[in-house]
């Protein structure tokens, strides 16, 4: 398939500088959050936190060290007891305020994060909406969980399940979603009445600061504590603590390796969400236009920082050029801008210099390996880490750009011949989280739902969430489960308890 290049179509639309997201004062306290309060670091280094729109500075905030960690861990260790024996309904009530004051300050939140990453305001406000539900959803569900039957199973002995706290947990986030991953590990974590201490991504600690300062009245002190810093050094000492129970990390395939490795040691549990490289399989009867207008927000959404977003598209032979023509249609009216820009602002930069470089490295590459850019294909004019919506056809099988992730607005299209080679090909990538298919044969569809190797598979869509359903993923994107009650499960320990009733 060959397909005319159609080279940068986009430009950056710039905010006139007149209404800032937020002024200087919307900022968080600086400092880590410990038992309840914002304390200076025991370090003196400082991480620069930075406005990838303008590549202005936004603030500093402190790099944590070992020793902050294990004062939060001392802080999360000595609310453990109390917080773990309150009542669900209690913890349910307490999450429910969360939700309100989070909601009370929507507005806020969202141009903070919007601040910090960048990302468009609707984007932004999406993260914070899934935020307040995270917490309305696990509300609801500590009240309401469910497990094997109490009952007789050995004669005369009577068996009973008790779901306990597992008691500290450490927990480290990403930047390209920082308050909404945050959400779905703190609302979980404490509904099933552990105390947590979280560390954020270094880029991206501001929302994660807010939220702290917010809630701060809410709940007891020490049962959530922030401590912001290096991965290295900050999340290593969580993972390493020997009074840390559970680590549950959201990034890369890399740092989970190291999370878990550091957690070999004291056998503590791991909690890991990965990377993820989702293959979209496009059968010759799909429906190409909804899969092309479908995937204008899955494969670009977030500016592709997305670990499900449809990145990889495997596309029968017969369809291919009619498919890439509809999508280029659709990503070339994607708006790229800086969230001060307008609301209808779509596609925001990408969150730092490393990673812009990372994903201009990546469509070199791509390139020299033979793929053509029918769409974007390079970056786009600065300042700001702006890359261009993009769509590469003529990708040749096995190339690293449709095997390692790129995590930037970069959609690549291979195709295929029969429905066995596109399975095949769907699942030849270390990654599992996500993967869709569209076609219009119900059967075909069940069938390869049950063939594709990633935790969640859609079936003519694509990244569509739901609080009550879980993430998770299979093979390097990891083992733990966010969302739904099986997170809840994941936070928690079950205890057989046997009664011997024998008179
Ligand atoms: P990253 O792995 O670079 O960083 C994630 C977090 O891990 C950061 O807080 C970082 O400081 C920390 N970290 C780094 N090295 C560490 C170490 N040695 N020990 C402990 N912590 C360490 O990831 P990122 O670039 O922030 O985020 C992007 C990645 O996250 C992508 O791979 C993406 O697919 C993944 N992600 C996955 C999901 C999911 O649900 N599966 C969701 C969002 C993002």
């Amino acid at each position: 398939m060959t397909t005319t290049a159609v080279t940068n179509s986009a430009t950056v639309r710039r905010g006139t500088g007149e209404s800032p997201l937020l002024g200087a004062e919307a900022l968080p306290p600086s400092g880590h959050f410990i038992n309840g309060e914002f304390r200076a670091g025991l370090g003196a280094e400082t991480q620069t936190i930075v406005d990838p729109c303008t590549e202005a500075t936004i603030c500093e905030v402190s790099q944590g060290t070992a020793d902050d960690v294990d004062a939060a861990v001392a802080a999360a260790l000595e609310a453990k007891t109390a917080w773990g024996r309150t009542l669900p309904k209690k913890r349910s009530e307490i999450l429910h305020a969360i939700a309100d004051r989070l909601a009370e300050n929507a507005d806020m939140l969202a141009r903070l994060e919007a601040w910090n990453t960048g990302k468009p305001l609707m984007v932004a406000e999406d993260d914070i909406a899934g935020s307040i539900d995270s917490f309305r959803f696990m509300a609801g569900a500590a009240r309401a969980t469910t497990s094997l039957a109490a009952g007789e199973y050995a004669e005369d002995h009577l068996s009973v399940i008790v779901r306990e706290p597992l008691g500290v947990v450490g927990v480290v986030t990403p930047w390209n979603y920082p308050l909404l991953m945050a959400a779905w590990k703190i609302a979980p974590i404490l509904a099933a009445g552990n105390t947590i201490v979280l560390k954020p991504s270094e880029q991206t600690p501001l929302t994660t600061l807010k939220f702290a300062e917010l809630v701060a009245d809410l709940l007891p002190a020490g049962v959530f504590n922030v401590v912001t810093g290096l991965g290295p050094v900050v999340g290593a000492r969580l993972s390493e603590h020997p009074q840390v129970d559970m680590i549950a990390l959201t990034g890369s395939v890399n740092s989970g390796r190291a999370v878990a490795r550091g957690a070999a040691e004291t056998i503590k549990r791991v909690h890991l969400e990965l990377g993820g490289k989702a293959p979209v399989v496009i059968f010759a009867d799909a429906d190409l236009s909804a899969a092309a207008e479908s995937l204008r927000a899955a494969g670009y959404w977030n500016s592709g920082q997305e670990c499900g977003a449809g990145c990889r598209v495997l596309v029968h032979e017969s369809v291919a050029e009619r498919f890439t023509q509809l999508l280029v249609e659709q990503v070339r009216t994607l708006v790229v801008g800086e969230p001060t820009a307008g609301a209808d602002v779509e596609i925001g930069p990408l969150i730092s210099k490393a990673h812009y470089d990372r994903v201009l490295n990546h469509l070199e590459r791509a390139k020299a390996d033979g793929a053509k850019a029918a769409l974007g294909g390079g970056a786009l004019e600065g300042p700001g880490y702006f890359v261009a919506p993009t769509v590469l056809t003529d990708v040749p099988e096995g190339t690293a750009c449709t095997l390692e992730e790129i995590f930037g607005p970069v959609v690549t299209v291979e195709t295929f011949s029969t429905e066995e080679e596109a399975i095949t090909r769907a699942n030849a990538v270390p990654y599992g989280l996500a993967a869709s298919a569209w076609t219009l044969n119900p059967q075909l569809g069940h069938d390869v739902a049950s063939r594709l190797d990633a935790g969640t598979v859609w079936i003519n869509s694509h990244l569509v969430l739901a609080n009550e359903m879980p993430w998770a993923g299979f093979k390097s994107s990891g083992y733990g489960r966010d969302l739904s009650a099986y997170a809840l499960d994941d936070y928690s320990r079950t205890k057989h308890v046997m009664h011997n009733k024998a008179r």
